[in-house]
């Protein structure tokens, strides 16, 4: 079968790999319909989350059809329509039944204090194969997959594998309450959906920062208002659009991939800062390989997190879904702790928010496929893969096609 394989750091293939198979009692195999890009590929292609082994088939989410399932697969049979939970749980263990899926003790092949286990991921996260394939073997099937509701397409499906219920659990970990005034930092498809989700759990004013004119417009046209950090300072304008007082609570959707102004008045601070920033790409990506505009790190890895800090008011919430690798060790500790601020973090329970979300949309509530801008089919998928990495203008949400 075809899929799209990571050779090293800047360096992906699509190849012709040999079909998966149920391999324990618990797997099923299922052919996917639609898979996508997301911006957590690219840190491993950009190099600035280490330890992926060659030959790992990379993507974590998808759209698909059970083919088979093992002996301990009871919820599903070949046929059902299916989405695929980005991360692996088992269901049963102590974690999965509190919720937190994204800890679950049996997932990670590497044991029960490896961490999150997902797909197309690092050695440490399993590693299983990935998602970006013509079919894909689904360990802890029962829990893992979902069943779709009738209804819901395939556009609409895909973002639910893993953007929607990463920016939800985003937006519940900032406890937003009705009234709330809520900053997300960075407007890809993540940020986009952590702006829909801040509205419908009531808050009262979204105010959205990045620096790409495409993507601030979608968050415009969703009612949040837009802050450019190349032509605004972004803390100066959220304590304008506050009263003075600063956020409610702000949502990091950017990670590690961050990048300070180099234009307009943020600018000037982030030249001072710049061996800081330097030291920060130095220890969180030992090795990159840019190709011309492609596969080149964020410049500053703290740098939404330090303007989510001081935007946000005394005593409030910051809650971090942006992706950061395990060497990652800089945090503005001190200006968070003076501040008295509640930090909520992590990797999202996938299994836990997806059939409520599938509800939502089936409902009509939300039709998560407005994020969606690109269909491109599977052999298309390195150029897809260039431009998405470039953030060329149009390019928020890539869908592929198998
Ligand atoms: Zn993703
Ligand atoms: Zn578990």
């Amino acid at each position: 079968m075809k899929a799209l394989v990571w050779h090293g750091v800047g360096n992906i293939q699509l190849d012709n790999v040999p079909d998966p198979q149920i391999e324990q009692p618990g797997d099923a195999v299922i052919r996917i319909t639609a898979s996508a890009i997301c911006g957590t590929d690219l840190h491993f292609i950009r190099g600035t989350f280490s330890d992926m082994q060659p030959g790992t088939i990379l993507g974590h989410e998808a759209v698909g059809i059970v083919e088979a399932v093992g002996d301990e697969v009871r919820n599903f049979t070949p046929g059902d329509r299916v989405v695929v939970c980005s991360t692996v749980s088992c269901g049963v263990c102590p974690p999965c039944r509190a919720g937190h899926t994204a800890q679950c003790d049996n997932a990670n092949p590497n044991g029960p204090e490896a961490g999150t286990c997902f797909f197309g991921g690092p050695k440490a996260t399993g590693p299983v194969n990935g998602l970006q394939a013509e079919k894909a073997r689904i360990p802890f099937a029962a829990n893992t997959l979902v069943k779709i509701p009738d209804g819901v397409t395939d556009e609409q499906a895909i973002l639910i594998s893993d953007i929607f219920p990463t920016a939800w659990f985003g937006a519940e970990l900032a406890d937003i309450t009705r009234g709330d005034i809520v900053v997300v930092f960075g407007c890809g498809p993540v940020g986009q959906f952590a702006i829909a989700s801040a509205l419908l759990l009531g808050a009262a004013r979204v105010i959205a920062v990045d620096s790409h004119e495409d993507r601030l417009a979608m968050a415009r046209r969703q009612g949040a208002f837009p802050i450019n950090f190349e032509q605004e300072d972004p803390v100066e304008v959220i304590k304008k659009l506050t009263g003075g007082t600063g956020a409610d609570c702000a949502i990091d959707a950017v990670g590690v991939d961050s990048q300070h102004a180099h234009h307009g008045p943020a600018s000037a601070e982030a030249e001072e800062k710049a061996d800081k920033f330097a030291q920060e790409v130095a220890q969180v990506a030992p090795e990159t390989h840019p190709q011309h505009d492609n596969w080149i790190p964020g410049d500053a890895p703290t740098q939404a997190l330090e303007w989510a800090i001081a935007g946000l008011k005394k005593a409030g919430r910051l809650s971090i879904i942006g992706v950061y690798p395990p060497t990652a060790e800089i945090f503005p500790i001190g200006k968070a702790m003076n501040k008295n601020l509640t930090i909520k973090m992590g990797n999202c329970n996938h299994h836990t928010h997806i059939p409520y979300l599938l509800e939502l949309t089936r409902t009509g509530a939300i039709d998560p496929a407005g994020v969606l801008t690109n269909v491109e089919p599977i052999e298309k998928v390195m150029e897809a893969y260039e431009a998405f990495d470039r953030r060329e203008a149009g390019w928020v949400k890539v869908e592929l096609e198998i």
